[in-house]
């Protein structure tokens, strides 16, 4: 059976593809929904409404609410008649929906139920067996496509000490040939979403060049607007801020370990676990690497982004969510509940 009235709340980045797939998962299990979009991405949501309402959805099951989250945010979540939520977005503001939700209100009869899907710390773990031209195009392509603003995103790369120096030139030498500019122009790298983003993301390479060493970029873009070159930060300790903390941007930080267990020790040493990447030719070790590093979705040899809806259900580990695995049936069960009845003849 259908849950009730379902609070969906979806992230700026990938502003249709989660706004849908929140959305369409509750509606297709017969909830309703309010729907409040990103502010920074509004106009997208209400595209998607339109349509929904256009093809033949009865109104009131898609109720669009655009709107200041500081303002009427806590208001939903906290209200007794919301059922459940469905987030998608940052760490902190999944936990406060999450503690909110947990407390009972009056005229409340319901545990709410809570899917929050949020950041992560994702990374590419690369031993000595490893074929390098393909680890550091894949190192390349998951830290700056969509400039890193991407929950998947490879920001992490730990490398065997024995091939270090020779992939991490790889790696550098493959983003140099990066080129920036307006993404509607076909350009690799194009600008952060907005002023406080970039700002945010400034700060973190100013922290990294005290923690570790600049090896690319580290600077703004020479286009007006938001842009940022591409940096990369090489001998990062694992504990650092810039491998422990979640920049969404583009921002590599780089860290090396002895052997490839030691790396699936440091790839491991996160609060986050959304993606991983493990590049090897030892099928042993490819064994123990699917059994050891932690993480909800985990990519061999190939780029830790790109999960295809319907074949690779999506959702992390640890305070990347309560790995709800979006994109496959499993998913639309958490918006039902099960009833059972027996009769006797
Ligand atoms: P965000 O700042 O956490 O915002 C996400 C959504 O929450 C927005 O709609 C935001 O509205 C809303 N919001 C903020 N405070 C709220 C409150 N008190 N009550 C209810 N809603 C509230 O995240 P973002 O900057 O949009 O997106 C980037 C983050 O999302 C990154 O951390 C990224 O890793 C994560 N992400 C995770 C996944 C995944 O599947 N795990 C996928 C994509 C993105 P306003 O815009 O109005 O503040
Ligand atoms: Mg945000």
């Amino acid at each position: 059976m259908p849950l009730g009235v379902g609070f969906i709340v979806p992230p700026w980045n990938f502003p249709l593809a989660i706004c849908v797939g929140l959305t369409a998962s509750a509606v297709v299990t017969g909830n309703t929904t309010l729907v409040k979009p990103a502010s920074l991405t509004p106009v997208i949501a209400y595209k998607f409404v339109e349509l929904a309402e256009e093809a033949g959805l009865p109104s009131g099951v898609i109720n669009f609410i655009p709107g200041d989250s500081s303002v009427m945010g806590d208001f939903i979540t906290g209200h007794p008649l919301t059922r459940f939520i469905s987030f998608t977005g940052s760490k902190d503001v999944g936990l406060h929906i999450n503690e909110l939700a947990g407390k009972k209100v009056k005229g409340q009869k319901w545990i709410k139920r809570v899917n929050a899907e949020m950041g992560g710390k994702d990374g590419i773990v690369v031993d000595e067996t490893a074929d390098l031209d393909a680890a550091a195009e894949s190192i390349v392509s998951s830290a700056f496509s969509f400039q890193g603003q991407k929950c998947s995103a490879g920001s992490r790369a730990i490398i065997v000490e024995s091939i270090y120096d020779k992939l991490v030139e790889k790696v550098v030498q493959l983003t140099e040939k990066l080129s920036i500019g307006n993404g509607e122009e076909d350009y690799s790298v194009g600008p952060v979403i907005d002023e406080k983003a970039y700002n945010s993301i400034l700060k973190y390479i100013e922290i990294g060049k005290g923690e570790a060493t600049l090896l690319l970029g580290g600077n703004p873009g020479s286009n007006e607007g938001f842009y940022i070159n591409p940096t990369i930060l090489g001998d990062a300790d694992s504990n650092s801020r810039i491998m422990q903390e979640e920049i969404f941007g583009p921002v590599l930080a780089i860290a090396k370990a002895k052997d490839w267990e030691e790396a699936i020790e440091m790839y491991n040493n996160t609060d986050y676990g959304l993606t991983g990447g493990f590049f090897s030719s030892d099928n042993n070790r490819i064994e123990q690497a699917i059994e050891r590093m932690y993480c909800g979705n985990l990519y061999v040899n190939r780029n830790c982004t790109g999960a295809l809806v319907g074949i690779h259900p999506f959702g992390g580990f640890n305070l990347s969510g309560t790995d709800s695995k979006a994109g496959s049936y499993e998913y639309i069960k958490l918006f039902s509940q099960g009833k059972l009845y027996t009769q006797k003849i």
